[in-house]
């Protein structure tokens, strides 16, 4: 097991020590060698609301600190045998969020290159345009398992057409999603119109509003997922604001009512053996919540999400 890259212990320098990386995992300067990659973009250029995201990925790699290499509930064991390392931070453009949008695709169509699974820390949601357009350059238009509060769709924003409340109508444009293997998780809240959420169903997605979350376990909806969205490649793009603001206040555009943590894990969970092409988790706004329990919320799932990658064992 020497061979793949491991988690710096905690018995060896103590988890407030050393350098931040994300789960203490070796820095590498490109996607060389790795089956997957955790990826900053701290960029928050693109919300409507509250800023914040941009300091996302460093506070997600701080809360990191406590995640161990094995995953308790399921015997998942990335690190048996995929080699994982955090490459850093997108160098995206403060001033600019075109030109961030472009070295973002720029980013990721090399990490794609190099046969890695990328796996981001937000972030505002606009970099899922960038990834997803990388995405289809390397897979075709790909079946994506969005979980968020919104749906995303807005055609525009202040006029503008990127913006992080857009990346979703722009996929389906650039024909970069399968639509009938879309699903999307967690929506609610108020519209703009009271048919805001019929467009992504007239796109073929299977839209499922938090209302019908509510209450339950999220098992049967995912066993219902992954038979939708089995036989191609699949992203998996998590917002943090689908959770309800009581686990996850540290965020831009909060919305009452929303998923548990114990739902977000069914959810990705309920995603194993789904042929999973990279993932994200974004709109960690720091300021917000000055606890870290969204950022250790985060952290944890991203660490889940390297859980059910194609090529994880689990140990008996
Ligand atoms: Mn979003
Ligand atoms: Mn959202």
């Amino acid at each position: 097991m020497a061979e793949f890259n491991q988690p710096l212990s905690g018995n060896d320098i103590p988890r407030f020590g050393g350098i931040a990386t994300m789960m203490r995992l070796p820095v590498r300067e490109s996607a060389v060698g790795l089956d997957a990659a955790f990826i900053g973009v701290p960029m928050d250029s693109g919300t409507s609301n509250r800023p914040g995201a941009r300091l996302g990925p460093r506070q997600i790699r701080d809360e990191s600190r406590m995640l161990r290499p094995y995953n308790m509930a399921t015997r998942a064991a990335p690190f048996d045998s995929l080699q994982v390392a955090d490459i850093g931070d997108v160098p995206v453009n403060p001033f600019n969020l075109h030109k961030s949008v472009d070295i973002i695709h720029d980013c990721y169509r090399d990490v794609l290159s190099r046969n890695c699974t990328p796996l981001t820390l937000g972030g505002d949601h606009t970099l899922l345009l960038p990834v997803l357009r990388a995405m289809r350059e390397r897979h075709g238009p790909v079946g994506l398992i969005h979980v968020d509060a919104h749906a995303d769709i807005n055609d525009l924003m202040f006029g503008e057409k990127i913006a992080h409340g857009t990346p979703l109508r722009r996929a389906v444009e650039e024909d970069l999603l399968d639509c009938r293997r879309v699903v999307q998780i967690g929506l609610r809240g108020t519209g703009y119109a009271a048919d805001d959420f019929d467009w992504p169903r007239q796109q073929g997605f299977r839209v499922v509003p938090a209302e019908d979350c509510w209450h339950r376990s999220l098992k049967p909806l995912m066993e219902q997922v992954r038979e939708q969205l089995q036989g191609g490649p699949v992203y998996v793009s998590f917002d943090i604001d689908s959770l309800d603001p009581a686990f996850a206040p540290g965020t831009g555009t909060a919305e009452i009512a929303g998923l548990t943590a114990p739902q977000a894990l069914e959810i990705i969970r309920g995603a194993h053996g789904l042929d999973i092409v990279g993932g994200d988790l974004v709109e960690v706004a720091p300021p917000y919540d000055p606890s870290g329990n969204t950022a250790l919320l985060g952290a944890n799932l991203l660490f889940e999400l390297l859980c059910v990658l194609p090529g994880v064992k689990r140990r008996s």
